[in-house]
This record gives structure tokens, C-alpha cells and sequence, in this order.
């Protein structure tokens, strides 16, 4: 199935607004976005529209019962200036498990790499080129019913807008192990990227703050014992010679990032294992002095380095951050991935097609 996506152009582009080299978080916005809506068991009326705001019924049902799932994924320029997309069928497929899961309707994959393609070629302007720059790509989907019942909503908006990042240089990240609040348990929606495991992290993250730490280390929620993540980051550590990951178990987020790393690592002949892992190991490789590396993994950041963790009340210090290597280098491909300076060998950067293409395509 082949769709034709209405465009709506912005009259005056507020490009000339931004400040490529001072671009704060989160806060700056494209000139359009893709909007299509749920309804009668079918996505109606693909189109690209300016940017706005729109009105919400209030009894629309994700505000209240938090059906509401999101994707996060960036676009990049070559070298040459191409746009760019890194693996972002991965995005559209992980957007449908995390859609099954809360009882929504699928968002079909060949419409999802359309509205991208069309969206981020229109915004291209909006990428910046500095290197480890972005364009920030946030799809999302919630319940629109106007009802106030506990049923799956019948209608739904899919909507993707984009906005300009800077490059994100995070310093080392301090942790708490989380002893008292859980992220996600077996059987519940940590797989998902549902809105609501944001809301809930928020407390624990604020706690940590409070007594000094940057964020929270995720443990299993039936135990306290084996590691999940970090804030919302999946979690390496390297002990010895090994790259070792926990290994996704139903409450542990399948990050894109993660996924690529342990390519990777694999292809560079790195000893990686992907396992449970329960924090005593942790603090026992920490005295013998095995604990080389601990890093968090995910889209925004690629790679962030951990500088210390906490559990039951000690400070474990991790080595400098110049004496480690693993960390910086699966950053460094991917970054040169995304900017073209290292050959993809394996399909995961994909240009952009622009607008008209896409449409042609279809017609
Ligand atoms: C999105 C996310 C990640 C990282 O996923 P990427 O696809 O690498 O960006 C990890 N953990 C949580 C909880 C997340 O929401």
C-alpha cells in the first residue's frame, strides 16, 4: 500500500530564529510535522502540516488512562550535506511491539518511513551540520477518544515533529541503585515506550538528585538484585576483557542503541556477553579491581560515561574516563556512521528522499 501525504507548507519558515551553535534541549521546533488519525479501524488523511498547537477534548482518553507510546530517533547530515536516517525501520517496528502491548492500533511501517522521509526532507534546512549535531525526530501516538471509560480508545493520532539538536557532550553520570522504586517489572509495559514509565521515574530520579547523584540504576523489581538500566539508557559495564550487557528479560527497553553497540563490539571480535546481571558481581569486580568501564546507551547522548555508583550506602569510583576505551569508540562509529566518515557496511544509514520522490512514488 502506497500513500499520497498532503503537504501544507509553512509560509515563513522561523529557521532564521535558530542559533545552530546554542540550541537548548528539547525546546526548539521544526517548521512542520506529519499528523494522520485513527479512526473507523483505519489511519485516515496522512498530511504534513505547519507546526502548531492543537485543541484536545478534555476527556481525551491518553490524558487520563495514559495510552500513549513514543519513538526517539535522530537524522543526520554527511559529510556533503545528504540528510540522513540511521536504521529507522527498527523505530517503526519497535513503535508497533510498544503499540501491541498498549492495546493500540499498529502504525503500518511503509507509512512511517514515508511521513519520515517526506517530513525530515521538507526540514532538512532544520539539521545542523556541526558535527554531533541533530535533527531530533519524536514520533508518537496516543488515544484521542472523547470518553472517560477503561476501554481500548477507538480513535488515535499519530503525529511526528522534529527539532534541531546541539551535540551532547554529557559529563560522567553519577548513580544511585535503586533499593526502593522499581522502573519496570516482568510482565509489565518496560519493553514499551509508554508515556506513563516516564511519569514514574521521575520520583526516584528526583530523590537521587536530592542526595547528590545524577540519576538512578535500575534493579529487577522482584529482588533488587540484577541490573536493568540507567534513568532511561540501556547499561554496559566492561569487566576484565568483557563487554557485558543484561540481557533483555521482558522489563529492559530493546534500545536501538544497545542493538548497534553490540554489532559492533561483535564485528570488532570484542568477547561480549549479554546476561543477567546482578549488582553483587558488580561491586565484586569493583574490589578486584575489574570494573574498567560503565557506560548508558540510547539515542540521545549515544554513549554516556558512569564516573561512580552507589549501593547500600558506598560510593564505587569507576577509573577516569581517559583510561577507558570501549565507551568512546563504539560512540566514535556511530557518530562517524551518521556523518558518513566511516563506511556503513551494513545498511543502517539511509538517505533521505525528499518530498516530491516520495509522493512521485506513489503516484
Ligand atoms: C528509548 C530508551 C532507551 C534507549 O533506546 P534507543 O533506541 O537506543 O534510543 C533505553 N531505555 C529506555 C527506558 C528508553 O526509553
Amino acid at each position: 500500500m502506497k500513500h499520497n501525504i498532503k503537504i501544507t507548507r509553512v509560509q515563513h519558515s522561523r529557521l532564521s530564529e535558530v542559533d545552530f551553535d546554542n540550541i537548548p534541549f528539547g525546546r526548539v521546533f521544526s517548521d512542520h510535522m506529519f499528523v494522520a488519525d485513527y479512526h473507523d479501524g483505519q489511519w485516515h488523511n496522512p498530511r504534513i502540516e505547519p507546526f502548531e498547537r492543537f485543541t484536545m477534548h478534555p476527556a481525551t482518553m491518553a490524558l487520563h488512562y495514559g495510552q500513549a507510546i513514543f519513538e526517539g530517533m535522530k537524522a543526520s547530515k554527511s559529510k556533503d550535506g545528504e540528510p540522513l536516517l540511521f536504521r529507522p525501520e527498527l523505530h517503526s517496528r519497535r513503535l508497533n511491539l510498544s503499540a501491541e502491548r498498549m492495546c493500540m492500533p499498529h502504525f503500518p511501517e511503509d507509512l512511517f518511513l514515508e511521513a519520515l522521509h517526506a517530513l525530515v526532507g521538507l526540514d532538512q534546512a532544520w539539521i545542523p551540520p556541526q558535527a554531533g549535531s541533530a535533527l531530533y525526530i519524536r514520533p508518537y501516538m496516543f488515544a484521542n477518544d472523547e470518553f472517560i471509560g477503561v476501554k481500548p480508545s477507538q480513535n488515535y493520532k499519530f503525529i511526528i515533529f522534529t527539532g534541531p539538536v546541539g551535540p551532547y557532550y554529557p559529563k560522567p553520570v553519577s548513580l544511585i541503585a535503586e533499593q526502593t522504586y522499581v522502573r519496570a517489572i516482568n510482565g509489565g509495559t518496560g519493553e514499551a515506550k509508554a508515556a506513563g514509565n516516564y511519569g514514574g521515574s521521575l520520583l526516584p530520579a528526583k530523590i537521587a538528585q536530592e542526595k547528590g547523584y545524577d540519576q538512578v540504576m535500575w534493579l529487577d523489581g522482584h529482588e533488587f538484585k540484577y541490573i536493568q538500566e540507567v534513568g532511561t539508557m540501556n547499561i554496559f559495564f566492561v569487566l576484565g576483557d568483557t563487554v557485558v550487557t543484561p540481557a533483555t528479560d521482558g522489563a529492559i527497553l530493546k534500545g536501538i542503541t544497545r542493538n548497534s553497540i553490540l554489532t559492533i563490539l561483535k564485528d570488532k571480535g570484542y568477547k561480549v556477553e549479554e546476561r543477567p546481571l546482578a549488582i553483587d558481581e558488580i561491586v565484586e569486580a569493583h574490589q578486584n579491581g575489574q570494573l574498567k568501564e560503565a557506560f548508558g546507551a540510547g539515542t540521545a547522548a549515544v554513549v554516556a560515561h558512569i564516573a561512580k555508583i552507589a549501593y547500600n550506602g558506598k560510593d564505587m569510583d569507576l577509573p577516569p574516563v581517559e583510561d577507558r576505551h570501549v565507551g568512546d569508540m563504539v560512540k566514535a562509529e556511530i557518530n562517524g556512521l551518521r556523518a558518513c566518515t566511516i563506511e556503513d557496511t551494513r545498511g543502517w544509514v539511509i538517505p533521505v528522499k525528499s518530498v516530491e520522490e516520495v509522493n512521485e512514488a506513489v503516484s
